[in-house]
């Protein structure tokens, strides 16, 4: 079978490979893959980012791509609740259900937790084998096309549950990525008092996918801060952009008592006011992956907002042309970009 391969920690070193079909373990399902999401993890890793190698540990050479999904074709002997010709979206993250953040049902920061395509061969690829509990059955017609949005759906799922909107709460969501747009989805199934989207200049046909959506936008800078100022403050700041810049505006937009939840990963240390903070109340609440809670319902969120997602999914390119889809992604074009193996 064909599949994309990172061979080691340098810039670049990415290739299609011919490799053996795997075989199911005893736990497992093999999937024949439909489409794998690639997202800034995967560009970041493709240019050989010391500070994601660094955090991350990757097993070199790998198969990349952790956001997938598929048919499955195998399953292994101990597999009661799969089977073959079911579509499965994937939770990548083999969290190990036993530490003492998986039995507090915290399984997103678990201690033994290898990773698909860093661990453990990924999606970019014909065929990949996965730990079946980690298997999520989609309807078919959901799977062919936005199946591969479980995985950036099920983080923003997560963020929204972990730091919930309440029925009056004005959000701002910053950030016009995949992660920022799925954001707003969920805050519409969550409901909240009103609900706006920024993105920088460039991101203008991202923000006009909001917008067809049904999420307000407003463009970072004096755009959005009279939007702001319209809607009379903001109660909940999602922080998805991950820039120095956007987090200590998103503190300073906050009204007192808000709350600021970080996903995105700046490349450094904030300076943040501490004492603005205190006085004001503010709270910033750190957010990161999912739980298999977070899986279940971002596929029930598959299931029911699958055509709205579908505009998120501005190009699909054969795995061989993997470097056009990382220019892509680098020049901020479109929105979610899928390899089709
Ligand atoms: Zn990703
Ligand atoms: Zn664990």
């Amino acid at each position: 079978m064909r599949a994309l391969m990172k061979l080691g920690p340098g810039p670049g070193e990415m290739v299609v490979s011919e490799m053996d079909e795997p075989a199911p373990g005893a736990d497992e399902v093999v999937i024949r893959v439909a489409a794998c999401g690639i997202c800034g993890t995967d560009l970041s890793l493709y240019h050989g980012s010391k500070g994601l190698i660094a955090e991350m540990r990757p097993s070199f050479p790998l198969v990349v791509g952790h956001e997938f999904a598929g048919e499955v074709v195998d399953c292994g002997n101990s597999v009661r609740d799969l089977q073959p010709g079911q579509w499965v979206t994937v939770n990548p993250h083999l969290y190990c259900g036993a530490c003492t953040a998986c039995m507090r049902g915290q399984e997103e920061i678990c201690s033994d937790r290898p990773i698909i395509s860093f661990h453990r061969p990924g999606g970019a690829a014909e065929y990949v084998a996965v730990r079946a509990r980690n298997a999520y059955p989609l309807p078919r017609p959901e799977a062919e096309t936005v199946g591969a949005l479980g995985e950036p759906l099920a983080v923003a799922v997560h963020a929204v549950e972990r730091v919930p909107p309440g029925p009056d709460d004005n959000v701002l969501i910053i950030g016009a990525g995949p992660i920022g747009l799925l954001i707003g989805v969920a805050c519409q199934e969550a409901g909240c008092g009103s609900l706006l989207l920024s993105g920088l200049p460039e991101d203008a046909p991202r923000l006009r996918i909001a917008e067809r959506m049904g999420i307000p936008t407003a463009v970072a800078g004096p755009d959005l801060e009279e939007a702001v100022r319209s809607n009379g403050g903001v109660d909940l700041v999602y922080e998805a952009a991950g820039s120095q810049a956007s987090l200590v505006a998103g503190l300073g937009l906050l009204r007192a008592g808000g709350r600021l939840s970080a996903l995105g990963i700046p490349p450094g240390p904030v300076p943040v006011d501490l004492a603005n903070m205190v006085l004001a109340e503010k709270s910033v609440i750190g957010t990161r992956g999912y739980t298999p809670r977070s899986w279940k319902r971002a596929v029930e969120l598959l299931s029911k907002r699958g055509p709205d997602l579908l505009a998120l999914v501005t190009h699909r390119v054969a795995l061989e042309d993997f470097e056009k889809a990382m220019g892509l992604l680098e020049a901020r074009e479109g929105a979610k970009i899928f390899l089709v193996p």
